[in-house]
């Protein structure tokens, strides 16, 4: 790279080298520090050196390029000039902070480091120039902890260790209560903590300080935590992180400084009011923190009401600016207002929508934008369950609402604990306890159901991930009392022991000892009418896949255009069907097996009735049996006894039927379609039931779609095999009725020969819907039943970016799908027909796999009824990137 090259951006004094757009290059954090300097809100100076160099750095064996030091140091003689005081000066001493900052936000992933510059000499000049010793000794001993443990690894718990011992001894409760004599003592003790841990001094020379904090937050950005969380988030692609190095200004110079952070809405349900924390005498990540529990902000109007007006224009100058909800740092300086960060802010999938759909209310921005602004899986916190109204259970105490739904599960206390509860009850699920959350914590939490802190306010670190993840959460309720060791949590007097329920409210903040029923959420509200946009911009039809007429009604009211997968095995399990399904399986002859299939008949045409009712006038996909059959024999010899009594024949005769069933490899053998070749009579009576309850069905008046897939098709001779049988029991019960219906009999592809060979397949077939749950199986070779044994390692090894079993592999199977497609239109089309194509494996209701299915084509996706409106938001937004993109043929 040319030495010519710039790595470092300078901000302050109302101009700046970046702006806004330039994310990627300057990470959020920096990007709009330039873009808030320019456009007039006071921001400390500073600079920003480029993410590109973080790449480099790796790229270069964690070698900084040659150009970046020399431009670091114009930089900070360009600070110096605007703050009026110099790194190291003995008698005022310029203090800097220094922050990460990538392209996406990583809430507490990445290192910061609070007053740079202070050492044994420039301690004593900044409390000669403030007259505040304490502020300048509570400020370097802030720094000693933060390098020793950021840069060093020491373990912050050592530091705060000597300061809980100092705080008893002088029988303090609060840090603010130590003078400024205790706190020089505290500088010594943590020094001699820095040296015990580190075995070296605590560096007394800025630069060199300086630049051990800039390597820290580069070396950060491969350290565990960041990696976690971009493996959670499935963050991939970015380069690196940027450093932010500003002019410190100081939020715990007294009682007329302090420091908060906000939302310029509600990140929690979306209402258009400020909202968020400060504390008073306070530094930086105080609040964050969740040590102390921080005031409301709109207490700041009483204690501070000429900086509270200065925010509030500030929160209305961001939002018109940006048009977007704003999650902002500020400090207090001596009644001076500085603001240290903006960027979007994070929210509930509840706030996205209100906030989106209010916004255009507002005329900020269109329903395109409204569209595009909410993220398809974020939706899941509106289809979260709510605490059912009914629920007799009383709350024992009251927390702040953090993130929104209900959440019931056996408490843990650590994250560690919540990991191995994990494996060792699977699943059971787990609710998050504890005092306050860190970084460290972010796996235990990704598991839990809910979180509960004791501590911490709107935007600590619990908060804001539990917001970020659709996780509902409960924070700063004090009348906690965590006893991690003895592995219990007091509150209200009872004694909560881990492993008990405890059931929270993230949209009131209750706190409930005991187990609560939840209710389905519904789309109404700012939903429906976001929904109802989305819907405009849409090409993919969305179905869902049921098997039952609750599902089926369910997912109508989510908005889904009829069943695009209904597995008909799953009718098979209960009360006396399973006993009639296991006689036709143990029958000795095909007269036997049709004496148990007339018996199931007329449950399927009830249950078909039901879902023709349901879906009325909309298709119906109803698929033939599936799985193998000793899937509906038990294996174990109890259950096969048991079998043998019902059925009244010998315990052997069962034994050796599951036997002969054995297959090394089931999902490889019989089962799907070969399944109906060799006992053509199931096929036969399930063709019956869907055709008799289609006539029942139209004979009511309500229209009816039946669509008859056959799965598990790898060559045109089984389909036109199956559809002729099909066809010629159609056509005769439809003749005797005397009742026109229209059904359609088409495949699913999921075998990749279908794929390949999907222009002969489409002569016969009428419709293809993917099954890509199969396909992906057998085009990977990996059993979808086994993947756990190896594909966790395979994503953190980045031999797999995502579960290709979760998020469609677009690159090798989206091929097949594409080839399917293709050659399946072009047999069609010759015959002056549009195939009708679909998918129904499990990444319809995947945002990435439906914009993937609607690049290709296809005329709709179906995903389970949760998934209908994800499904439908991110098939708008595929319609809506499709730009230039070239469309095809749908
Ligand atoms: C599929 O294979 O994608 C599919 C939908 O069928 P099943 O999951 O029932 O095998
Ligand atoms: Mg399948």
């Amino acid at each position: 790279m040319a030495d010519s090259q710039k790595y470092v951006y300078s901000f302050g004094g109302g101009k700046a080298d970046g702006k806004a757009d330039m994310k990627t290059l300057l990470g959020g954090k920096g990007a709009n520090l330039a873009e808030m300097s320019v456009i007039g809100i006071p921001v400390p100076p500073g600079f920003t050196i480029t993410t590109e160099v973080c790449a480099q750095y790796y790229e270069n064996g964690k070698k900084l390029p040659d150009a970046v030091k020399p431009q670091v140091q114009e930089a900070i003689a360009k600070v110096e000039a605007m703050v009026g005081s110099k790194l190291g000066d003995p008698s005022d001493p310029l203090l800097v902070s220094v922050r990460s900052g990538a392209a996406l936000s990583m809430p507490g992933m990445m290192n910061t480091i609070l007053n740079l510059g202070l050492s044994d000499v420039a301690v004593e000049g900044l409390a000669k120039k403030t007259g505040n010793p304490r502020f300048a000794y509570d400020g370097y001993r802030r720094l000693i902890d933060m390098f020793g443990s950021v840069v060093m690894g020491v373990d912050h718990e050592h530091f705060e260790h000597e300061l809980d011992s100092l705080k008893k001894q002088r029988n303090v409760a609060l840090d603010t209560d130590l003078s400024g004599d205790d706190l020089k003592i505290l500088v010594e003790k943590y020094k001699a903590v820095y040296k015990k841990y580190t075995s070296t001094d605590f560096p007394q020379d800025p630069i060199e300080q300086l630049w051990a904090a800039i390597m820290a937050v580069f070396n950060s950005w491969e350290g565990k935590k960041a990696v976690e969380y971009r493996r959670i988030e499935r963050i991939t692609g970015l380069k690196g992180t940027a450093v932010n190095v500003q002019a410190m200004v100081f939020g715990n110079m007294g009682g007329d400084s302090g420091t908060g952070v906000a939302f310029t809405r509600d990140p929690n349900t979306g209402e258009n009011v400020f909202y968020g924390d400060y504390l008073i005498n306070a530094q930086g990540e105080d609040v964050v923190a969740g040590i102390r529990t921080p005031e409301p902000i709109s207490r700041l109007n009483d204690e501070m009401p000429k900086v509270y007006e200065q925010l509030l224009k500030i929160r209305e100058n961001l939002e018109n600016h940006y048009k977007e909800m704003q999650d902002i740092e500020f400090t207090v300086q001596e009644g001076k207002l500085y603001m240290l960060q903006t960027r979007t802010g994070k929210r509930t999938g509840t706030a996205a929508v209100r906030i989106a759909v209010e916004m255009v209310g507002e005329k900020l921005i269109d329903e395109d934008t409204a569209i595009k602004r909410v993220s398809p899986d974020s939706l899941n916190h509106l289809l979260l369950p709510q605490l059912d109204p009914k629920s007799k259970l009383k709350a024992v105490a009251q927390g702040i609402a953090a993130s929104p739904g209900a959440a019931t599960g056996k408490v843990v206390l650590s994250a560690e604990a919540a990991v191995q509860f994990a494996v060792d009850h699977p699943n059971e699920p787990i609710l998050l306890v504890r005092k306050e959350t860190s970084p460290e914590d972010v796996a235990g939490m990704n598991l839990a159901k809910g979180i509960l802190t004791a501590t911490g306010g709107k935007a600590s670190h619990a908060a804001v991930v539990a917001r970020g993840w659709g996780k509902p959460c409960v924070v700063g309720c004090g009348a906690l009392h965590i006893d991690e060791k003895a592995g219990t949590v007091t509150v209200a007097g009872q004694v909560v022991k881990a492993g008990d329920f405890i059931t929270i409210n993230g949209t009131n903040g209750d706190v409930m000892i005991g187990q609560a029923a939840t209710v389905d959420p519904e789309v109404s509200g700012d939903f429906a009418t976001l929904m109802a946009w989305a819907d405009k911009k849409r090409k993919l039809k969305v179905r869902t896949n049921a098997d039952t007429p609750k599902d089926a009604k369910k997912a109508r009211d989510f908005g889904a255009e009829g069943i695009g997968l209904c597995r008909t095995e799953h009718m098979f399990f209960e009360g006396q069907r399973i006993v009639d399904m296991r006689k036709m399986i143990l029958a000795d002859d095909e007269a036997g097996r049709k004496s148990a299939l007339a018996a199931l008949e007329p449950y399927q045409r009830e249950d078909f009735i039901g879902l023709f009712e349901a879906m009325a006038g909309l298709p119906v996909t109803i698929r033939l049996l599936d799985p193998p059959l000793h899937e509906f024999l038990p294996h174990d010899e109890a259950g096969q006894a048991e079998v043998a009594k019902q059925l009244n024949v010998p315990i052997e005769k069962v034994r050796r039927r599951v036997e002969q069933l054995h297959e090394s490899n089931p999902m490889l053998g019989l089962r799907g379609c070969r399944l109906a070749i060799l006992y053509p009579e199931i096929g036969d009576m399930q063709v019956r039931a869907i055709i008799e309850a289609a006539i029942a069905v139209k004979k009511k008046g309500i229209d009816v779609l039946p669509e008859i897939m056959i799965p598990l098709v790898g060559t045109i001779e089984e389909l036109a095999f199956l559809k002729k049988r099909a066809v010629a029991i159609a056509t005769e019960i439809i003749a005797v009725e005397n009742v026109k219906v229209d059904y359609l009999i088409g495949t699913m592809i999921e075998v990749p020969r279908a794929a390949l060979t999907a222009d002969q397949i489409a002569e016969e077939a009428e419709f293809f819907s993917f099954g890509t749950n199969d396909l992906t199986q057998m085009t990977f070779g990996f059993s979808r039943d086994d993947i756990t044994s190896f594909v966790p390692t395979y994503i953190d090894q980045k031999i797999l970016k995502v579960d290709p079993f979760q998020s469609l592999d677009t690159v090798g199977v989206g091929q097949l799908v594409i080839m399917g497609v293709d050659k399946g239109r072009a047999t069609r089309k010759a015959k002056g027909e549009h195939l009708k194509v679909g998918i129904c494996g499990e990444h319809g209701g995947d945002p990435d796999s439906v914009a993937f299915c609607h690049k290709v084509g296809l005329d709709y996706v179906s995903c389970s009824p949760f998934r209908v409106p994800i499904a439908r938001l991110a098939a708008a937004q595929a319609s809506l990137a499709d730009g230039e993109a070239i469309s095809r043929d749908r």
